[in-house]
């Protein structure tokens, strides 16, 4: 099995994602030295505090020399700027991912910028909640959750071990995928039904015949749910929409038309069909809820976050 403990990590952006790996990096003692970066004083400041790590700086330099594991956790628009500045402070043979929610665009660009003899994998962790920064962070957030690989070709195969292990080490199952195909599946479980909830949150919102407290005082007949998603970081979801365009507008369209089909089975009242069609998605959530899938990892973050300031 490949070593899980590196000398020097250093972990470029500390919010959600990068705070909750600082934070199960230390409760696992995956590294000798946990070293971040942020690009505002405030946010590094708020890392210090909470102490996630040995090192703090928000110049790229003093964190990423010597360390063996960079992990970029940015908003996937700004990873060729991150790329950029880091290259040139990374020693041969360190390994640098990330963990940003498209990979053609990130690997596009990053990896002009990654020196040879540096060992570059894309990643991302399935695991997230529709809260930001430091402070939202938990070592837990990615137990039991899937960390996709998207390595390019010629990976050396002992850094891409040592990659894996790691995520192991965290908590994650582990799946490799072409970029390509990560962003479609992608598109459609994730990308997709964030937008549907912007856009229903957004109607809700515009709606002349039905008030705002009404809006609210009834949210748990479904609306609710809608809205934990339409909270997310608004930077974040710019980002993932203008980074992996292509799928998700081919889902958006294969959506419209399914949307369409069932707006004619309700004009002309095919309830064979709309009773035929809930059936068949009753039986998807059955299948997510088997594979252990359904756990509400936001409730799961606060509920340890209460836990933790109960102490
Ligand atoms: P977050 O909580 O908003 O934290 C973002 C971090 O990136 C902060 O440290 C921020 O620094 C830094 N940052 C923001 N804009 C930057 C820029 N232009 N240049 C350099 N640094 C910048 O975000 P997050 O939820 O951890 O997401 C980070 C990445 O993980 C994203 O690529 C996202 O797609 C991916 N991801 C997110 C989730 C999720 O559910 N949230 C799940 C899986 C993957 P300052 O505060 O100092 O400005």
């Amino acid at each position: 099995m490949a070593e899980t403990h590196f000398n020097k990590i250093a972990l470029i952006g500390i919010g959600l994602i990068g705070s909750s790996l600082a934070r199960v990096i230390r409760q696992k003692n995956l590294a000798e030295t946990i070293s971040i970066m942020t690009r505002s004083q405030a946010t590094l400041d708020e890392a210090r505090k909470l102490d996630l790590g040995d090192e703090y700086s928000t110049d790229y330099g003093d964190v990423v020399r010597h360390a063996d594991l960079i992990i970029v956790s940015v908003p996937v628009g700004a990873s060729a700027s991150v790329a950029k500045d880091i290259a040139f402070h990374l020693k041969p043979g360190a390994i640098v991912t990330d963990v940003g929610s498209t990979k053609t665009s990130v690997i596009e660009q990053m990896q002009p910028h990654i020196p040879e003899g540096v060992h570059f994998i894309p990643g991302h962790p399935i695991a997230g909640t529709e809260r930001s920064g430091p402070e939202a962070g938990f070592a837990e957030l990615f137990e039991g959750k899937w960390c996709i690989l998207t390595p390019l070709e010629g990976t050396d195969p002992e850094a891409m071990a040592k990659l894996t292990a790691f995520w192991e080490a965290c908590g994650s199952n582990i799946d490799l995928m072409d970029h390509e195909h990560h962003d479609r599946v992608l598109a459609i479980v994730s990308h997709l039904p964030q937008l549907i909830s912007y856009n229903i949150v957004g109607t809700a919102k515009d709606m002349e015949t039905v008030t705002s407290s009404e809006v609210i005082k009834y949210s748990a007949s479904g609306f609710r749910d809608f809205t934990r998603l339409a909270a997310s970081d608004p930077t974040m979801w710019r980002d993932v929409c203008l980074h992996n365009k292509e799928a998700i507008l081919e889902m958006l369209a294969r959506f419209s038309e399914d949307l369409s089909s069932l707006q004619k089975a309700i004009r002309w009242g095919k309830g064979d069909e709309l009773f035929e069609l809930f059936t068949q998605t009753r039986s998807i959530r059955r299948e997510i809820i088997e594979a252990g899938q359904d756990v509400d990892v936001p409730d799961f973050g606060r509920q340890i976050a209460s836990e933790h300031s109960d102490k």
